[in-house]
Parts: structure tokens; C-alpha cells; sequence
């Protein structure tokens, strides 16, 4: 299914792909389709085709109800399919959305999920909820092969990990897992900066809710991955309705050009921020990959083409401290999400990572001190000016205890 423009360069890829068919039709820009139903005009035309998009497959002829197929969203899957040099993608409604459906489409093959921390809060939450029915070993790093079972249907990593910015070795991950599917929640990396496919992931997923939307008004979640389990998220979506909307799917679409430039812009601006954090007496840690000594296994470069624009950082002072830094940002927004066009602040304890497990929470690094900082394409010295004249009022305030 690969089409010919796979062998460009991801910006082209980016601008192009998906739209390849549009002269075709004699249009300029992508066209959203509404429709709900569709028409059926053979009946026993349609009726195979509503069974073979029940199993799993695409519509042959009518895509008889939107729920099943949608030409809109379709032409987005294929689209982010090239860019992760991915076979098909699924879209759903949600990141979370796509993690659900991942985990019952694993269920097929087994019961049991080997997951490493730091993972995004909630499927961390829905992991730990037994919801879905699913054993789940936590693993650490260096323990996956010890914690696979015969039942063992899948291994899900997340790097770098929402929101401490850890990094996993994927080539070692997937060493690791053996002949067991990997999924990677490539979120924080997007496409342009790291392409688990190619090293051997089965299934990558993303929160298109952060980069891929990057102007904060999309919610989705995407599975790139091989045919055969795209067939099988493809029947979980049909029998759930976990669907993505069409006009969801043309946003993420008209955001696919830009996602190279701003990748690398934010991450720019990010680095800037990173090094001055770094040297500010309010702060006793940053985390970020692109700091000397935070890549210890070499992975920039070889894993990864940079170290994105998400950065974790600690404040002196710990929750209170945050907490007059969460309110005293006037550029930033003090906001959960990320990857946006604008730059957002975050305290994970308290917000995204909130429904953690506490003991597993502090084992991951997610202290009452640790902030988030999503970088966007501002200029990096104004954002600099806000966040250092809310850290002097953070040490302010904690001066003022002692
Ligand atoms: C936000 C996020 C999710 C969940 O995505 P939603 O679109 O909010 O449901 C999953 N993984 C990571 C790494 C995230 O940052």
C-alpha cells in the first residue's frame, strides 16, 4: 500500500501525502465528507461491503454508514501512515481512545500486557484499573524478557515518557520483547524526530490531540502499524464506535504540512529555554534530552533526530513554589496538553499524573516539584522573560516561609 512518494524527503512527504489523489478529482484543497450514511443502491453489493469492513477490511463499493468508513478520515490515516513508514493507521476519537482499542485488540492474543513507566497518566490509569479485563506486569527497563508470559500479547513504552522525559533504548526494548508486539506511544517525538516502525515496533501510536493537531483544537488518537492488526483495531472500532469525526480528521490533515517546521522550531526555542533553566537558582533540576549528560545511552542521533520541545524541570520550593509559577505565567498558559503552537505549563502531580498510583508516581521521578514545560513557536527570549519573573515570585514566596 506503500504509495511511490514514500521515497521523498518527510517535508514533501508532509505537504504531499494523502493528497496525491486530488488533482485527479480536479480540486486544490482537501474535501470533508459528512455524510452519516451513504447510499446503497446494489443490495447485495452493499451488504459485502458492510461485512468486509465488520472483519476488519475496507468498504468494496458504498462505505454504507460512517461509523464504518469515513473517505475523510481514511485519507488522514494514509497519510500518517507514510509518514511513520507504517503499512496502515487507524484513527480514533481520542489518544486515549487509541489506547483502549490497542489493548482490546491485543486481547485477542492474549491476556497479559508488559508495560515499563513512566507512562502518559492515563494509561497508566487504565492499565492499573483491570478495566479492560488485562493482566499488566510493570516491568522496569531492563526487565521485559523476565516479565513475558506465554499469554503476553503485547509490550507498551512510551519514550521520551509524559512527563519526566525519560528515555528508552527501542532497539533494546524490542531485543527484549522478542517475537511479543511492541507499541510505542510516539507522542512526544512525532514522526519527524523518531520512527519506531523502522527499528522494529509493531504498533505506534499517538495522541494527535499534541503535535500532529498542534494548535490545540483537535482531540484524536492514531495506531500506525502493520495490516494485520490495523484489520483488527479496525473491527474493535467498528464494534465500539470509537471513531474520529471528519472534521477532526481535516484539521490533523491541514496541520500535516507545518509538523516538520514546527517540530523543529519549538524544539529550538526549547533548547534555549533548557540551558537557562538549568543555570536559575529557583530550579534543582531540568530534564531534557538535549542538556549534556541526559543522553547516556546515545540515543540522539541514532534514536532519535532531536530532543523534542518538552522538558521537565524542578522548582526549589516543590508544590508551592509550582503553584505561584502556574499562576503567575502571563505569556504561557498554565494548561495540560501539549505540543501546541503556544507554550504550556504543567504540574503532572497535580494534573495529568494525578490518578498514578502515589508510590509509583514518586518511583517514576513525578514529584510534588517536577513542572512540564511544552515549548511553542514563540519567540524564546519572551518566553524566557515570563517564566524567569514568575520563578523570582516562586522564590519569593518560598523565602518568605523560611
Ligand atoms: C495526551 C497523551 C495521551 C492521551 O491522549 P488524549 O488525546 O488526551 O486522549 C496518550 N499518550 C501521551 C504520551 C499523551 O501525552
Amino acid at each position: 500500500m506503500t504509495h511511490p512518494s514514500a521515497s521523498l524527503s518527510l517535508e514533501t512527504q508532509a505537504v504531499h501525502a494523502g493528497r496525491e489523489v486530488l488533482h485527479e478529482q480536479g480540486i486544490h484543497a482537501m474535501p470533508i465528507d459528512l455524510s452519516s450514511t451513504y447510499p446503497v443502491q446494489d443490495l447485495d453489493e452493499g451488504g459485502r461491503s458492510l461485512e468486509a469492513m465488520a472483519m476488519g477490511g475496507l468498504p468494496i463499493g458504498s462505505p454504507v454508514y460512517s461509523r464504518l468508513y469515513n473517505p475523510t478520515v481514511a485519507r488522514y490515516e494514509q497519510a500518517l501512515a507514510q509518514l511513520e513508514g507504517a503499512e496502515e493507521c487507524v484513527a480514533f476519537g481520542s489518544g486515549m481512545a487509541a489506547v483502549t482499542a490497542a489493548l482490546m485488540a491485543a486481547k485477542t492474543r492474549g491476556n497479559h500486557i508488559v508495560a515499563v513507566r513512566p507512562l502518559y497518566g492515563g494509561t497508566d490509569h487504565l492499565l492499573a484499573s483491570g478495566m479492560l479485563g488485562l493482566e499488566v506486569t510493570w516491568a522496569e527497563a531492563d526487565g521485559i524478557t523476565a516479565a513475558l508470559r506465554p499469554d503476553t500479547a503485547m509490550v507498551i513504552v512510551e519514550t521520551p515518557a509524559n512527563p519526566t522525559l525519560a528515555l528508552l533504548d527501542l532497539d533494546d526494548v524490542i531485543r527484549q520483547a522478542g517475537k511479543v508486539p511492541v507499541l510505542v506511544d510516539n507522542t512526544f517525538a512525532t514522526p519527524v524526530l523518531q520512527n519506531p516502525i523502522a527499528q522494529g515496533a509493531t504498533l505506534v501510536l499517538h495522541s494527535a490531540t499534541k503535535f500532529l493537531g498542534g494548535h490545540g483544537d483537535v482531540l484524536a488518537g492514531l495506531v500506525a502499524t502493520n495490516h494485520e492488526w490495523a484489520v483488527e483495531l479496525r473491527k474493535v472500532r467498528v464494534i465500539t464506535g470509537n471513531v474520529l469525526h471528519p472534521l477532526a480528521a481535516y484539521l490533523l490533515h491541514r496541520s500535516m504540512p507545518t509538523l516538520p517546521m514546527r517540530v523543529r522550531s519549538q524544539q529550538a526555542g526549547a533548547q534555549i529555554l533548557a540551558e537557562r533553566l538549568a543555570k536559575h537558582p529557583a530550579i534543582s533540576a531540568v530534564h531534557f534530552p538535549g542538556l549534556p549528560g541526559q543522553d547516556p545511552k546515545g540515543l540522539l542521533g541514532r534514536q532519535m533526530k532531536g530532543p523534542g520541545s518538552l522538558m521537565a524541570f524542578e522548582v526549589v520550593g516543590g508544590f508551592e513554589a509550582a503553584s505561584v509559577v502556574m499562576s503567575e505565567v502571563k505569556l504561557m498558559t498554565p494548561a495540560v496538553s501539549l505540543g501546541s503552537v503556544d507554550t504550556l505549563i504543567q504540574h503532572p502531580a497535580a494534573l495529568t499524573h494525578r490518578v498514578v498510583n502515589p508510590d509509583a508516581r514518586e518511583h517514576s521521578g513525578i514529584s510534588q516539584s517536577l513542572m512540564r514545560l511544552s515549548v511553542g513557536l514563540e519567540n524564546p527570549e519572551d518566553l524566557w522573560a515570563d517564566l524567569e519573573q514568575a520563578l523570582v515570585k516562586a522564590m519569593a514566596k518560598v523565602a518568605a516561609h523560611v
